[in-house]
């Protein structure tokens, strides 16, 4: 399939061809080189409200929202605000500092799923914590991942299944010893009876599963609360700490995440992307007993130089703080359902094989009709068609992650009539996608 680009992308075709001089492939983290979706990056110069423009001076109505983050959109005023008072007073003291006891408490006291959290500064920070910390209670080593959780690069997580049903971890990128992946054993998902086969063989080496319950990173792949729910339950019966990875899910599902949209008390909880407000912020918490055990109060260590700068810690106070407004989240939420449903009434009318996964203000355009709730599920000759979706959508300005495992994210700064353009535009794509 030929791309042809209406589009103006000179100045970002030059910028990555510069670029690829400084960095390996161009980017600083790899899904951003584009591999997956026609033409060359796009350079991103600006963004305000929903809107990104890029060094051509094409603008897009962006649903990728720095991978998450920025739940309020693009230079937010409030976040911009208080990040300009914070940093004239300068970027960072490696000391203790009011905004991040500010940040702290507005997270405690709204949160009834942890008792204590410690600030990191990113996602894979957060879990690769998130594990020390389970290791260091259980005295175990052994994890329990799911294929299609995502969990940073954390080296014992950055592992898939072995041949054969819950095999040992076998590692997915070149640099992690093969005794650091064993001690990972990757479970599909939704599969009840081989967890407890599992744990029923394993759960003296487990100190711990990890899971993101609301699984957004290869696909969206919505689990059921029972599935959760047992996750909890066996995790009590083998004496193991439950993990939920709520780093795309904390403060995006709610602002009690996954375990308060699904209330279940997970032993600790990772968080990143939206806490810190569109700077690098990362977090775990648990209960004041499980959070003891991290120093210096405990023996697991743990820190982190830049960790809490008041810079990041002003704009996650901004930030949550305005998710905090009653109504936030249901008038983001029922925005979202109806540009779904939108898309979704459209596909049905014209009989495209296609549907639209979502919750909360996250949504997935999976080709496919079935309902999607494992890894292996995902059709990946499918990807071709996200490819051309990917292509006319950025011809028409509408700019979605660069891969078809990518979700979508709608800000509050998407407004209704933002949500109708982006749809009319996301239909003239699907019928060239289904010509
Ligand atoms: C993004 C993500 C991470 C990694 O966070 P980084 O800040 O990119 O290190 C970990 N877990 C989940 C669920 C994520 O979505």
């Amino acid at each position: 399939m030929e791309f042809v680009d209406t589009l103006n992308r000179t100045r970002s075709a030059q910028l990555f061809e510069e670029a690829k001089k400084y960095f390996p492939g161009g980017v600083n983290s790899p899904v951003r080189a584009f591999k997956s979706v026609s033409g060359p990056p796009l350079f991103i110069k600006e963004g305000q409200g929903c809107r990104i423009t890029d060094e051509d001076d094409n603008t897009y109505i962006d649903f990728c929202c720095s991978w998450g983050p920025l739940i309020l959109g693009h230079n937010n005023g409030r976040i911009r605000e208080l990040v300009l008072e914070t940093v004239a007073k300068g970027t960072s003291f490696g000391t203790p500092n009011k905004l991040g006891n500010q940040l702290g408490k507005l997270i405690i006291e709204n949160n009834r799923y942890i008792d204590k959290i410690r600030f990191v500064s990113s996602g894979t920070e957060a879990v690769m914590s998130a594990i020390r910390l389970a290791r260091g209670i259980t005295g175990k080593s052994k994890v329990i991942k799911f294929d299609g959780c995502y969990h940073g690069h954390v080296d014992s997580l950055l592992v898939k299944a072995g041949s054969g049903l819950a095999t040992f971890g076998v590692s997915t990128s070149a640099g992690i010893p093969e005794s650091f992946a064993k001690e990972t054993i990757v479970l599909p998902l939704d599969d009840r009876q081989l967890l407890d086969q599992t744990l029923q063989e394993h759960s003296n080496d487990i100190a711990c599963i990890i899971v993101e319950p609301v699984p957004a990173n290869n696909g969206l792949l919505l689990q059921s609360r029972s599935f959760l729910e047992c996750l909890r339950l066996k995790c009590y019966k083998y004496g193991v700490l439950l993990i939920f990875d709520e780093v795309i899910s904390g403060f995006r599902v709610g602002f009690e995440g996954a375990a308060g949209r699904y209330n279940i008390q997970p032993d600790i909880i990772t968080y990143g992307k939206i806490i810190g407000g569109g700077m690098p912020v990362g977090a775990y918490g648990g209960s004041h007993e499980v959070m003891s055990h991290i120093a210096p109060d405990g023996p697991v260590y743990q820190a982190g130089t830049l960790s809490a700068n008041p810079v990041a810690m002003a704009a996650g106070y901004a930030a949550l703080q305005q998710l905090l407004e009653p109504g936030f989240y249901a008038e983001l939420e029922g925005k979202t359902e109806r540009f779904a449903n939108n898309i979704r009434q459209y596909a049905d009318e014209k009989g495209y094989e296609l549907s639209v996964q979502q919750i909360a203000s996250i949504f997935w355009i999976a080709f496919s009709r079935d309902k999607i709730v494992r890894s292996d599920q995902i059709d990946a000759k499918s990807m071709d068609k996200f490819k051309v979706l990917h292509h006319e959508l950025l011809q028409r300005g509408v700019y979605l992650g660069p891969s078809g495992y990518e979700v979508g994210f709608v800000s509050a700064a998407h407004t209704e009539g933002d949500l109708e353009e982006a749809a009319g535009k996301m239909k003239e794509a699907l019928d060239i996608v289904f010509k």
